[in-house]
């Protein structure tokens, strides 16, 4: 599996069993996996390393993901640093409800910002583990994938010029806006998506959070949530119309919709600050199936998208990444195909389970402020029978924590 390694960012054409297409979590996990049993493999990124170390997104992994990750040696960071959530609160009709979903369960929420889990993977895939990495690349395309030799090219980003890299499979990693995904063949393929209509202004702010754990504001102007990444930055969330223009939000209506929205009695105002990240996200999820064709295999958002509503789409991301660097290690070094053949149907029993409730979960954010009134009535419907049911508390909790033994 060796081979003469040129130095980093070379642009001399190779070959490598496996090619990486992103690296987001779930390429990043995939190179690490393949390092760790000696694969050699080449992940490509069109952005630079720096970009894909600082680029804020998630922050809420599942307690599962965090022991796949620390069974890989891939969580020691995480292990230190990232802090533990055990309840989470909705405030709705101006009063709180906390859920602690810890006692409920014995199971908890690790809260670890993105940017740290991918440097710390990055760390890991190319500084420990010798993995090779190209950041910058162009125009990058896939090649022959339903044949055994397929290629993947690039250009260069030093020289401009056109490089080709053979292997014999492909990880489509590249998220929502990649590549890899167009390249399946149309007829082969279904993509099924949804849209709720809506959209969410995603933002962080330079402020402490001001609760010790999520919050969710199902109110009538619209949902709002916090979402606590560091004891310096804080997400906020709150919905507005699909395709807002950011700079409809200044800092001043940003805090007071934020105020009002989480308001609830006996708690005191948010605690206000600087906004350095102010995008607006169109809510959809998709999910294409199936996951493989030929040599290549997509894994996270390549192959599904789940809007950020339920904090899942990193966790998916992570799954996929371990089945799939799994299956092609062993694939690779013992000549078992059993992980790969199964390798979709895996993934996808948790996807949908996923999108399922993340589809439950914005009926119950959004519902307060559709204008129509049945929605709205059955919203605080649900909400409430969460606190009086404890059967349909501890049936939300698995969802949420994704604890359920089998999907
Ligand atoms: P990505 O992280 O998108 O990585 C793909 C990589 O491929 C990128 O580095 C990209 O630059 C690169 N790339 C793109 N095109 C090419 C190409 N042509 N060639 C080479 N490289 C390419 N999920 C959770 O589980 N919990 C949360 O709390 C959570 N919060 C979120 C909050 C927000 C605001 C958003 C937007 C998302 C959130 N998510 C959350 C979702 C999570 O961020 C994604 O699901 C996750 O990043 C998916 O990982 P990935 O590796 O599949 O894709």
């Amino acid at each position: 599996m060796t081979h003469a390694a040129p130095p980093p960012n070379s642009c001399t054409p190779q070959r490598f069993p496996v090619v990486v297409v992103g690296a987001g979590p779930a390429g990043l996990t995939v190179g690490n996996i393949l390092r760790a049993a000696s694969v050699d493999c080449l992940v490509m990124e069109t952005e630079t390393r720096e970009f894909v170390e600082q680029r804020p997104r998630a922050g809420v992994i599942e307690e599962w993901a965090v022991r796949g990750l620390e069974k890989r040696g891939l969580a020691r960071n995480l292990l230190d640093r990232a802090e533990l959530h055990t309840a989470c609160e909705f405030r709705f009709e101006g009063e709180r409800f906390r859920f602690p979903f810890g006692e409920l369960t014995g199971s908890h929420h690790f809260v670890y910002p993105q940017p740290l889990l991918v440097t710390d993977l990055l760390r890991e895939y190319a500084d420990v583990r010798g993995g090779q990495v190209r950041f910058g690349v162009r125009d990058v395309r896939l090649h022959d994938i339903d044949s055994d030799r397929p290629s993947v090219s690039y250009t260069c980003p030093e020289t401009g010029e056109q490089q080709v890299v053979h292997c014999d499979f492909v990880a489509g990693c590249d998220g929502a806006r990649g590549v890899t995904r167009a390249s399946l063949p149309p007829e082969r393929i279904r993509v099924a998506r949804h849209d709720y209509g809506t959209g969410w202004l995603a933002l962080l702010a330079e402020a402490p959070p001001s609760a010790d754990c999520v919050l969710f504001g199902c109110h009538a102007n619209g949902f709002a949530g916090q979402m606590p990444r560091s004891p310096e930055v804080t997400r906020y969330y709150l919905q507005c119309p699909p395709g807002d223009d950011p700079e409809n939000w200044p800092h001043d209506r940003v805090w007071a919709e934020l105020q009002e929205r989480l308001g609830a009695m006996g708690v005191p105002p948010l605690t206000e600050g600087r906004l350095i990240e102010k995008r607006v996200l169109d809510m959809h999820d998709y999910v294409v199936e199936p996951m493989v064709h030929g040599r290549l295999h997509l894994a996270g958002d390549a192959a599904h998208l789940v809007a950020p509503i339920a904090a899942k789409g990193m966790n998916l991301a992570l799954h996929d990444a371990f089945l799939l660097g799994d299956a092609l290690v062993a694939h690779l070094n013992d000549g078992d195909d059993s992980g790969l053949d199964g390798y979709a149907q895996a993934c996808l029993r948790r996807v949908w389970d996923y999108q399922e409730f993340s589809q439950w979960l914005a009926e119950v954010f959004h519902g307060p402020a559709s204008g129509d009134p049945f929605r709205a009535g059955t919203s605080i419907a649900r909400l409430r029978r969460l606190f009086s049911s404890p059967l349909t508390a501890a049936a939300f909790a698995e969802k949420y924590l994704g604890t359920a033994a089998r999907h």
